[in-house]
């Protein structure tokens, strides 16, 4: 098997077991074209320490909808939520707005309340699609890399998500839970 340097310059993690089959070539001077392909990569993009949890000031669950067929739905969900999390209920926006591409209401809510709230939220979701993401201040990572999605990952306009933006404002909740999730 006869490898074209220019298929080899593009496939940088070539396998050894290719390298040991390849018989016409030197496989010496192979190998050590292999290490300095290994050594001349482009800088790494893992980060030299990971993210610190104490970035996240608060959580938002974007509740998807469609105004036409399932707005029924998101008003149930609201309304459960309503009564068993201590959360701020955001407008109702029946047309896209801002980076999302679909009607939808957000649920603000404390990092206390996420290991309650989006388990709860997998089980009663009613097939609706939810975006749950952190809110820390950089929102483009926030949305588009740092986020979860029950249902459908929908597309996000990235024109609207600054890389970097001031911290979330204080949460206000605006719902009085008496139902324990249980
Ligand atoms: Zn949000």
């Amino acid at each position: 098997m006869r490898i074209r340097r220019s298929s080899f310059e593009e496939w940088p993690t070539l396998p050894h077991i290719i390298i040991v089959k390849s018989g016409p070539l030197n496989e010496g001077r192979l190998q050590m074209e292999t290490k300095r392909q290994s050594r001349s990569q482009k800088p790494s993009d893992i980060p030299a320490k990971p993210e610190a949890l104490s970035r996240i000031s608060s959580f938002h669950a974007h509740v998807y909808y469609d105004p036409r067929t399932t707005r029924d739905k998101a008003e149930r969900l609201r309304e459960l939520v309503a009564e068993r999390f201590l959360v701020r209920n955001g407008n109702w926006h029946d047309a896209p707005v801002g980076p999302h591409p679909s009607a939808m209401f957000q649920i603000s809510f404390a990092k206390e309340t996420f290991p309650q709230i989006v388990p709860w939220l997998m089980l009663n979701r009613l097939g609706l699609t939810i975006l749950v993401h952190p809110n820390t201040d950089r929102p483009r990572d926030d949305h588009l890399n740092h986020a979860l999605w029950m249902g459908s990952v929908l597309s996000l306009d990235a024109t609207h998500l600054p890389e970097t933006d001031a911290p979330e404002p204080p949460l206000e909740p605006n719902t009085q839970p008496r139902i324990s999730p249980e």
